[in-house]
């Protein structure tokens, strides 16, 4: 299948932004450069994420000289997923294309993106990771435990997956259709299936600033990857209850027939330790449940997943 002469295609291009001022001009002008060069028509979707900087202003400015540069602006910082959400809600192009906004995601790779999607026939065009970039050891053996945890759950292989990717009018649509409010982007893409081709990119360094992703709201993140694409942790719970179950009658018999046999310990330090630990097993499988337990809170609940405060539209 041809996915149609370039003239015709719109390429939207979805972007969260999260205290990106300072490097934004530079970003965009290499978009454009590496955007002129597929010959597509397209358009920006900007989303400013409750960014505390002057990103906004920098959106405002960067909209006169982008006559295609559609934005909004969210009433407070609600994380890149969601800010993915408000982007994509409002693409309206033939493919969509989600990238960063500091530059990691090279635009240079837009071209090989749009032409590989037009040549594969693709519906998504993801780009893989070769490289994480500098990030640090930490934040490396990280996304490493959580991926093989992740893949261990749901059977999803997600390691070297990015953010970076292309996906076609009807993923976006079927991805649309999907109300949640946990969202896990990536998880989510790889759930819907449809025919993935992959290019694979370097990381590179971000521009200007730093990560908006601090470790705690990493550590939401992959907790909402395993809780709303897995409920292994909750059968967890009950394994472990069937094997302390097992471990208990064993040790009820023994200590009833040593009653008995007038020959009981006085067994302190096993009362002791028995109390710890399963206390502590208790404690943690009533986390597991109400990890589950906030998910359904938060969907029950059916706020909407971001609230926006301004927005611009496209002049033409
Ligand atoms: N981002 C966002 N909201 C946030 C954190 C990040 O919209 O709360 C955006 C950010 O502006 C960037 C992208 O998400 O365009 C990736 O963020 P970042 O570079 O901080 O993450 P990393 O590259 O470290 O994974
Ligand atoms: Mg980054």
């Amino acid at each position: 299948m041809d996915n149609g002469s370039l003239s015709t295609r719109l390429i939207s291009v979805v972007i969260p932004l999260y205290k990106e001022g300072s490097h934004l001009s530079a970003f965009l002008s290499d978009l454009e450069t590496a955007l002129q060069e597929t010959g597509c028509r397209f358009e920006l979707v900007l989303v400013d994420d409750g960014s505390p900087d002057d990103t906004w202003q920098r959106i405002k400015d960067e909209a006169r000289a982008f006559s295609s540069l559609r934005a909004v602006r969210l009433s407070r910082n609600f994380g890149k997923e969601l800010a993915l959400c408000a982007g994509l809600e409002r693409a309206r192009g033939d493919a969509v294309v989600v990238m960063d906004g500091d530059g990691q995601h090279p635009p240079s790779l837009l071209p090989v993106m749009i032409k590989k999607w037009r040549t594969s026939g693709a519906d998504i065009v993801q780009a893989v990771k070769t490289k994480r970039g500098s990030e640090s050891l930490t934040g490396k053996l990280g996304a490493l435990l959580f991926y093989l945890i992740l893949n261990k759950l749901s059977g999803f292989e997600l390691k070297g997956a990015s953010d970076f990717k292309l996906m076609n009018r009807k993923v976006a649509d079927t991805w649309l259709a999907m109300r949640e409010r946990n969202v896990f982007f990536r998880g989510m893409t790889a759930w819907m299936g449809f025919t993935t081709v992959q290019i694979p990119f370097e990381v590179v360094a971000r521009r200007t600033g730093k990560s908006g992703w601090s470790y705690f709201k990493r550590s939401k993140l992959a907790l909402i990857g395993i809780t709303t694409f897995s409920s292994f942790p909750l059968h967890l719970v009950t394994f472990a209850g069937v094997i302390f179950f097992i471990f208990a009658v064993g040790l009820g018999i023994q200590t009833l027939y040593l009653k008995l046999a007038g020959r009981a310990f006085t067994g302190f330090a096993t009362v002791i330790l028995l109390e710890l630990i399963i206390g502590s097993l208790l404690m943690i499988s009533l986390g597991i449940i109400g990890e589950y337990l906030a998910r359904i809170y938060e969907e029950v609940k059916g706020r909407p997943r971001y609230i926006v405060m301004e927005s611009i539209e496209p002049r033409e």
